[in-house]
């Protein structure tokens, strides 16, 4: 299976870094790649970033969508229309989302719905809080989340899973190659168990949380790890190609 590295550039960027960032790395791409490489930018940086990345390795997904395909919803964005402007993938459920906004998982299953029904591959991320680790609970918030977030039409060949301990994201910290292992691969079981879960030994689960290029061949060749979901290294060329060229 391909590894598929995600960058998620959150709430930063500008017209001119998209274009220095995204230029760089297409030419980087151009020699040839082992992975596939998605790029979220800021929505208002999408069409930057699809007028700059050509039509190489890289693709084009966003940070969020709306479970509707369009209505009266100000400042939210279509799956639909993300699929029109170019997007291949779109995040959904990312940790900073459940908490800044309140998405619950009926919500994020809503989104990937909308994202499949869209054509587009949802990122559907989880991950336990440190709380919740602490506690002992790391098993039944990844399980709850798995069974609860995903649609009944969920595949291993229309949707990724992000494991993202919410303890990892944006810290330095990041959770053994071991524990890693171990949620990726309940991940997988639990998938398995759901409507869609036939096949699920190629449903791609990306790690996400303080990856960089120092840690990435580790975690990249972990057992259940099929990439990484990127957020603050994926705005250093330098830094992301690393990991890019860490994978397997
Ligand atoms: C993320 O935003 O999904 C993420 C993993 O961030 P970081 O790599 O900065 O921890």
């Amino acid at each position: 299976m391909t590894h598929l590295i995600a960058g998620n550039w959150k709430m930063n960027g500008s017209p001119a870094s998209a274009k220095t960032l995204t230029s760089g790395l297409a030419a980087k791409v151009s020699a040839g790649v082992k992975a596939e490489i998605v790029l979220c930018p800021p929505a208002p940086l999408l069409a930057e970033v699809a007028a700059t990345m050509g039509s190489g390795a890289l693709t084009l997904g966003a940070q969020d969508c709306h479970a509707n395909e369009k209505g009266a919803h100000t400042g939210d964005i279509s799956a639909v229309l993300l699929k029109e402007i170019g997007c291949k993938f779109v995040i959904v459920g990312h940790s900073e989302r459940r908490a800044d906004h309140g998405e619950t998982d009926a919500v994020v299953k809503a989104k990937a719905a909308a994202a499949l029904m869209a054509g587009l591959t949802p990122i559907v991320c989880v991950g336990e809080t440190e709380q919740q680790r602490e506690r002992g609970e790391t098993g039944a918030v990844i399980t709850r989340q798995v069974q609860s977030s995903l649609p009944e039409n969920a595949t291993a060949a229309n949707t990724v899973v992000a494991y993202e301990p919410v303890w990892a994201i944006g810290t330095g910290k990041t959770a053994t190659t071991a524990d890693i292992a171990a949620v990726h691969f309940q991940i997988r079981e639990v998938f398995s168990a759901l409507p869609g879960g036939a096949g699920a030994g190629a449903l791609r689960i990306l790690y996400g949380g303080s990856v960089k290029g120092s840690n990435a061949q580790a975690i990249l060749a972990t057992a259940g790890v099929n990439g990484a979901l990127v957020g603050g290294a994926s705005l250093d060329l330098d830094d992301f190609w690393r990991i890019i060229e860490a994978c397997p």
